[in-house]
């Protein structure tokens, strides 16, 4: 295959959080690269300039619920209402359930909403301090393929691991022959 052909896709969840966005911003706005942030509504309404500033570097805006609601733990009613109110907030049809899961019910119950449901192939594991950034660099390097979506989280317990990891994560990527993209909003 053709090395220009080659794509993958940066996300980023559970933010738009003061203490963590912003600075990822810098580091993509540096690096020239677009990617994607899935975003808990409640978050984005708080701070309503980090998703304006999300948006208009050309990224883009996924929904992560209203409440970082639980599938498993809620009501198929119950929570798609919350994602329906995430929806509202954030204007966007692509959504990734909170921790990856969902009961059949509500992804059956998204999908007649128009929702485009995305998870990820690789977890750099950033919220876990058992992870070293030299291990978050060495997943990325082990499973990421062609297409791949990489997840990361713009989130408080997260923040320094990625911070640190982010940079060398692009620089790999790159010297691979990867595109970074941010996901299609309009599918
Ligand atoms: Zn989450």
């Amino acid at each position: 295959m053709d090395s220009s052909s080659k794509v993958v896709y940066l996300t980023f969840d559970d933010g738009p959080i003061p203490e963590c966005t912003p600075e990822v911003l810098d580091i993509l706005a540096k690096y020239g690269v677009k990617a994607t942030f899935f975003m808990v509504a409640e978050n984005a309404e708080r701070y309503p300039d980090l998703p304006m500033r999300v948006r208009a570097e050309g990224h883009t805006i996924g929904n992560h619920t209203y409440h970082h609601m639980r599938g498993h733990q809620s009501c198929t009613k119950k929570y798609v209402a919350d994602a329906l109110r995430g929806e509202g907030v954030l204007a966007t049809k692509l959504f990734r359930p909170p921790h990856g899961r969902m009961r059949f019910s509500q992804k059956k119950a998204l999908l007649a909403e128009g929702f485009s449901i995305y998870l990820w192939d690789v977890l750099t594991h950033d919220y876990n301090p058992r992870y070293s950034v030299e291990k978050m660099l060495s997943v990325v390097k082990r499973y990421t393929r062609n297409g791949s979506i990489i997840i990361m989280h713009d989130s408080i317990k997260s923040r320094d691991r990625m911070l640190e990891a982010l940079p060398l994560i692009i620089d790999w990527l790159q010297q691979e022959g990867y595109r970074i993209e941010a996901l299609d909003p309009s599918v």
